[in-house]
């Protein structure tokens, strides 16, 4: 190791205090410190390389320093960092905003903008909740939400969120929902083993829930698809779409969170429209300018935005801002994304990449301390059981998942586990050949870890 990463470490240790982290083991422990990437691959201050088996915290799309994302963001600078949207609009959010409407779901016509995924998750609810009071549905006050979901550490997204482990200690300080149960039917808990009997329970609950609480409840939060930080939970077939008719049929409005799943993520752009379904609020951030500059959106229908319209002393504006909100910066690499996406016929390309990630879980599923291989299309999670016929976790302080991935470095990867679930989360531009490093390295960790 050179001099120069060692007191970059020291560094690291004296000053930074790393999110969800136990920094008294960090500081014990011997850290990369990232200075480049390249594609797929991170390089640290010693040139070693390391696969993106994350995507970097799950944004990454095109890969890192693409040259396309580069020169769009070098050409915006030299024209304008940031000017407000207080006051002013803003020639790169228009844009972006016109594309945004024209690949979402029909229907989702504005477009407010803020710069992460708790944000675009708290301006959704607050706007939920203050839709319903211009309706004149005063008591509409609630929201419903599903165990296992994240939405976000902010106050409000960590209300909506349903993990118990890590939220827990901030009880006193959030709202009450009412919590729906998730389809997470490795895990049943009807003690259902088809996941079709484990969604249509959980829908026929979420309906008693509904029919109970309609007047006070003002909407509802869920993740499309797959429950991501909860442990990459995914939903049987046509769940979102029974979810969307309930909220149709008692007036709730539903706000699908698609932070992880958007611009790609599951083999469509959005996830949502692989069920055909049009949330009234839409949520979006990570992936909206692949991976490079913090960005988030939340959408919305007209008819959700009509209802704040009105006289200025009505007081009926939505109160609610960021001072980056559409950053320039941020809004000309979504555009350069947008395009990488069609020139590189990234969906398309997709496809093969997502069919043989498939065939390495199924693989994966058979080794002897792995109970579930899961994935929506590029997003997936290898659950580790201590014993496979009971389906008996392993005990959450044991790391078992955090063990794994820091064995997988020494085969050149870096992941980050969610439990004792490993994920898989890489760079959409991955190369199969990647593909193939990848699985082989995460299969060898796991049997050095749990084998071993
Ligand atoms: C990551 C995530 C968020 C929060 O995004 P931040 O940018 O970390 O605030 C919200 N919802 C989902 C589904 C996420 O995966």
């Amino acid at each position: 190791m050179s001099d120069r990463t060692k007191q970059l470490q020291q560094l690291d240790r004296r000053y930074i205090w790393h999110p969800f982290t136990q920094m008294s083991e960090w500081e014990a422990e011997e850290t990369i410190v990232i200075e480049r990437g390249e594609g797929s691959w991170l390089i640290d201050t010693d040139g070693n390389r390391y696969l993106d088996g994350v995507a970097s915290m799950w944004t990454n799309v095109h890969g890192h320093c693409r040259r396309e994302l580069n020169e769009a963001l070098k050409a915006q600078v030299e024209r304008l960092e940031h000017s407000t949207l207080l006051g002013l609009a803003g020639e790169q959010s228009i844009l972006l905003a016109e594309q945004l409407v024209a690949i979402t779901p029909e229907g989702l016509d504005k477009v407010f903008y803020s710069d992460n995924g708790s944000t675009a998750v708290e301006v959704g609810v607050k706007m939920a909740f203050q839709y319903q009071q211009h309706r004149g549905a005063t008591n509409k006050r609630k929201f419903i939400t599903f165990k296992h979901a994240y939405h976000g550490d902010t106050l409000g997204a960590v209300s909506v969120g349903g993990i118990g482990l890590f939220h827990e200690v901030y009880r006193p300080l959030l709202f009450t929902t009412i919590q729906a149960p998730a389809p997470y039917c490795y895990r049943c808990e009807f003690n259902e083993s088809d996941p079709a009997t484990c969604g249509r329970l959980c829908v026929e609950e979420l309906e008693r829930l509904m029919a109970e609480a309609q007047h006070e409840v003002a909407g509802l939060i869920i993740e499309p698809l797959i429950q991501g930080a909860g442990g990459m939970i995914v939903h049987p077939a046509g769940f979102l779409k029974s979810v969307r008719e309930l909220c149709y049929r008692y007036g709730i409005l539903m706000i699908i969170d698609e932070v992880a799943t958007g611009f790609g993520r599951t083999g469509s752009m959005f996830a949502c429209q692989q069920e055909g379904v049009t949330p009234d609020i839409m949520a979006l951030s990570k992936g909206i300018t692949g991976g490079y500059l913090p960005l988030a959106a939340t959408m919305t229908t007209r008819e959700v935005y009509d209802a704040f319209l009105g006289q200025y002393r009505e007081l009926k504006s939505f109160f609610h801002g960021h001072t980056f909100t559409g950053n320039p910066l941020a809004c000309a690499v979504a555009l350069a994304s947008l395009e990488l996406f069609r020139k590189d016929r990234l969906l398309e390309n997709l496809q093969p990449k997502i069919e043989y990630l498939r065939e390495r879980l199924k693989k994966m599923a058979e080794l002897s301390h792995v109970g579930d291989a899961r994935h929506c299309g590029m997003a997936a999670g290898i659950e580790l059981v201590l014993d496979k016929e009971s389906r008996e976790a392993y005990p959450w302080e044991e790391k078992v998942g955090v063990q794994v991935c820091r064995e997988a470095r020494s085969h050149g990867l870096f992941l980050r586990p969610l439990g004792n679930i490993i994920v898989v989360f890489p760079p959409l531009v991955i190369s199969i050949e990647e593909l193939a490093l990848l699985f082989d390295g995460v299969e060898a960790a796991i049997r050095a870890v749990t084998e071993g």
